[in-house]
């Protein structure tokens, strides 16, 4: 009977010990297979397209032909996070914060200088019609865009962007959805949940910024480029379907794409697809290459005043 016991803990212990060093040495692929599990299910969708009517009205904004915009700016975020949570793992080596995060106290100057002198932030919609020259927009218009999908665009960003009455795009990552919400832990790696995306449904317009493919090969390639086109689509097509089959607008993971991403996006119906390529937006530009100018970290208002085209 002892001897029975003493064995099966023997073998409790054995087994423990393998199943750990198994898993330590597999680590990397068995935090994949979690993510995984956790993609927002392929079949799904959003349901989001009764919240979404607002972004298809477009406004008449009555401008004088002398105060109509020749350009419009369109802004790039990733994450909003407040100065005390950003830890180190959202630091470089030298206590430089990340390309992808900014301040809110960055954020709420800028938003609520761009409150302050009067612009208006465009929906897609009228950015497309003033592509074509069939919408004369006010000269201080922007588009304000996310890039991702952080759970911080809910809980950060969001509260102001509506106190300014300002509204956004969001451009998500489909399958990092969470189906079912998550309490909010500033500063760590979360991604909005379905919850969120209802919640800020009336300032956030939402993309497509793929469904699982906002990725990089071993060789540093991006997977909408490296992977062949059919594999893309479907890829895509998961995306279209988790935004209530809306394939409207699309956002290049890391910026990156050449001309057969294009030619897909088209094929798959997309009408406004952005890079992130350094411009502004005029008249008869492609909008399926839309140019889109990146706020960092380190931007100050002089750079964030001269993005907007303002010398001082
Ligand atoms: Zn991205």
């Amino acid at each position: 009977m002892l001897k029975t016991h003493g064995f099966n803990i023997l073998f409790t212990i054995i087994f423990i010990s393998l199943f750990t060093s198994i898993l330590l040495f597999y680590r990397a692929e068995v935090g994949n297979a979690l993510l995984r599990d956790h993609l927002f299910p392929r079949h799904d969708t959003f349901n989001l397209a009764s919240c979404q009517a607002w972004a298809k009205e477009v406004r008449d904004f009555n401008v004088r032909a002398d105060t109509m915009a020749n350009k419009v700016t369109v802004l790039v975020y990733h994450r909003v996070i407040q100065e005390k949570d950003i830890k180190s793992n959202l630091l470089h080596n030298d206590g430089s914060i990340v390309d992808t995060v900014i301040k809110k106290s960055n954020f709420e100057q800028q938003m609520d200088w761009l409150y302050t002198e009067g612009y208006t932030t465009l929906t897609l919609k009228e950015l497309e019609l003033f592509m074509k020259g069939e919408l004369n927009v006010p000269e201080k218009s922007v588009v304000i865009t996310f890039d991702d999908g952080f759970k911080d665009n809910a809980y950060e960003a969001y509260p102001l962007l509506k106190e300014y009455g300002f509204n956004a795009v969001n451009f998500l990552i489909t399958g990092l959805i969470e189906k079912h919400d998550h309490h909010y832990e500033p500063g760590s790696f979360q991604y909005l949940s379905l919850d969120d995306l209802h919640n800020s449904c009336d300032v956030f317009e939402y993309g497509s910024h793929t469904y699982n493919f906002h990725k990089r090969t071993p060789d540093g390639d991006s997977f909408l480029i490296s992977n062949n086109t059919k594999v893309v689509q479907s890829d895509i097509e998961v995306s279209i379907r988790h935004l209530d089959g809306s394939h409207y607008s699309f956002a290049f993971p890391y910026g990156e794409y050449n001309d057969t991403s294009i030619q897909l996006l088209r094929k798959l119906g997309f009408n406004m697809i952005f890079t992130s390529n350094y411009d502004d937006v005029h008249v008869g530009y492609p909008t399926n290459e839309i140019p889109r100018k990146e706020i960092f970290p380190d931007d100050g208002m002089k750079e964030f005043k001269a993005k907007l085209g303002h010398r001082r």
